[in-house]
């Protein structure tokens, strides 16, 4: 039976969720209180011809990201160009650095040379990062997690041991490498998931076969052209897309959902779907119809926030790859910061993305398009002089690093964006960038409930729901709430259409 259908967010997730929604034949309206899709993945132009993206910028996991346009009869390659990173990035230590082939045969004699031994202890690492991969992304993940029955099959009972669900991945990690860079080097993938290694399970280890085995790629003219992609297909199966469109209250008689109000205005729906951040799409509902109470998110541990500079150089510089991670101090004191103490970092570690290294479209020709990005505690204080001594912090390592001098006389573009901006411009609990960390107590059927456990008919996705934070997961997520209010029997007297 068709239903009108309303989607809070045109993020990646509701982006996803409306494409399917509106292919299974459902009318399907969008309200997005900024004036362009992508939520966290938006991007911005300026006057003097920069375009930035706005957040991701690690295309991961491209078979995931691939099915998804598969499901729609296309291929990614229908609308923009992918281009493969060599190397895929370059990570600093404060006694060298490393620059991560392409090819894993390269990799392998990398890992050879550092340790010897390494290339084929890699090759086992990879084996079983591969199976968690194909189980965990292929399978684990399309489940709406509303029981752990579902999670009960003999194929599942038989990869359980495989899995490492309850090794930690650094130890996990410290069984295969001894050397120090190449343990920081496995490690890094796991900071996507918003926790320390320590806590992260070694399931994540499909992470390293999702980025180093299957590479690190490029969609020609930024990570945006995703976005677009995604909303003409969501058009062409007849979504309607509204921005500057604030969804303020959520309506609920009985057991349902039966208004949206947005703009002042109540419009009526046969479900939702809400991708908006998890916490405030709550607060949008009265009380008792909430899943879960303010204790349960304080008790929560998100993934971090950000300090993020967007950069414009009049100058190209020399000796900086697409991606590099400026890894000179001590992970763990950094991690620290964020999760114990709740402060800014003394010696932080950051990232640099120069996608002008690879695509002349988002710079002026002999100028460079630089995005830092310092992870940070969610909720503390983010003026205008603190950004600053944290540019300049970054500014020095970049000079040391590219052996260029005075690089801040050569901006002429500079903006940033931390904590208060992603409360004010997503609605971010805490100002979080990322959602949930992965840690196991937040997995799966411990993840905040993808349907509303109080109204049949309102459903929640994105990076706060299953199966977590990162662009192919949140594709993955509007994909299951989209299957499961389909799935929703209504009855003819509660219909909006
Ligand atoms: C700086 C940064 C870097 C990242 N890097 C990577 C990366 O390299 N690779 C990767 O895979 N992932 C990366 N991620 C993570 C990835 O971007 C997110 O996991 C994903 O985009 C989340 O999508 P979402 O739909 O869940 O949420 P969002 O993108 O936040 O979408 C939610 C939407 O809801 C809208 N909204 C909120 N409240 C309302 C309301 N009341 N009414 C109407 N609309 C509302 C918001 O404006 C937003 O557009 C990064 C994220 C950040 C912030």
């Amino acid at each position: 039976m068709k239903k009108k259908i309303a989607i809070i967010g045109a993020g990646i997730s509701g982006l996803s969720a409306a494409a399917y929604s509106a292919k299974e034949g459902n009318e399907v309206h969008v309200f997005e209180m900024n004036s362009s899709p992508g939520g966290r993945a938006r991007q911005f132009k300026t006057g003097n011809g920069y375009t930035f993206d706005m957040g991701p910028s690690w295309y991961w996991m491209p078979d995931i990201i691939e099915r998804f346009f598969n499901d729609f009869d296309y291929s990614a390659k229908d609308f923009y160009e992918l281009v493969p990173l060599h190397p895929q990035f370059e990570m600093i230590f404060s006694d060298g650095r490393i620059a991560m082939p392409k090819d894993y045969d390269q990799l392998k004699d990398l890992f050879e040379k550092l340790e010897p031994g390494a290339a084929q202890k890699l090759d086992a690492f990879m084996k079983a990062a591969r199976y968690k991969y194909q189980t965990g992304m292929l399978d684990f993940v399309q489940k709406p997690c509303h029981s752990w029955w579902e999670f009960v099959s003999p194929k599942i009972a038989r990869s359980v041991v495989k899995l490492n669900l309850l090794t930690d991945f650094r130890t996990y990690v410290a069984r295969y490498f001894k050397h120090p860079k190449l343990r920081a080097l496995m490690e890094f993938p796991v900071i996507f998931l918003g926790a320390s290694p320590k806590n992260i399970p070694a399931l994540y280890s499909l992470m390293n076969y999702g980025g180093y085995a299957l590479g690190t790629w490029y969609p020609m003219g930024g990570f945006y052209e995703l976005v677009k992609a995604m909303q003409s297909i969501a058009e062409e199966y007849g979504a309607q897309f509204y921005f500057n469109q604030k969804a303020e209250q959520i309506i609920a008689e009985k057991e349902r959902v039966t208004a949206l109000i947005v703009n002042g205005t109540a419009l009526k729906f046969d479900a939702l779907i809400a991708s908006s951040d998890y916490h405030h799409t709550e607060t949008l509902l009265e009380k008792q119809y909430r899943n879960y109470t303010e204790s349960y998110w304080q008790q929560r541990t998100f993934a971090p926030s950000c300090l993020v500079y967007y950069l414009g150089f009049n100058k190209t510089i020399p000796g900086l790859r697409h991606h590099t991670l400026f890894f000179e101090n001590n992970l763990d004191e950094h991690i620290d910061s964020i999760y114990r103490f709740k402060q800014w970092p003394k010696k932080p570690l950051f990232y640099a993305c120069c996608p002008s290294k690879t695509d002349n479209s988002v710079a002026p020709p002999h100028h460079e398009n630089i995005f830092l990005l310092m992870p940070l505690a969610t909720g503390i204080q983010d003026d205008t002089d603190i950004r600053e001594k944290y540019l300049q912090e970054m500014l020095a390592r970049l000079e040391k690093h590219t052996g260029m001098a005075n690089l801040a006389a050569s901006l002429d573009y500079k903006k940033s964006y931390c904590v208060s901006d992603f409360v004010n411009d997503y609605n971010a609990y805490g100002g979080n960038a990322y959602g949930l960390a992965n840690v196991l107590s937040q997995t799966a059927v411990f993840k905040p409930s993808i349907r509303n456990k109080k109204l049949y008919n309102l459903y929640y996705t994105g990076q706060l729901t299953v199966p977590g934070p990162g662009v192919p997961p949140s594709i993955i997520s509007g994909k299951i709430a989209a299957k499961e209010v389909h799935k929703l029997k209504l009855f003819h007297h509660e219909k909006a259409i």
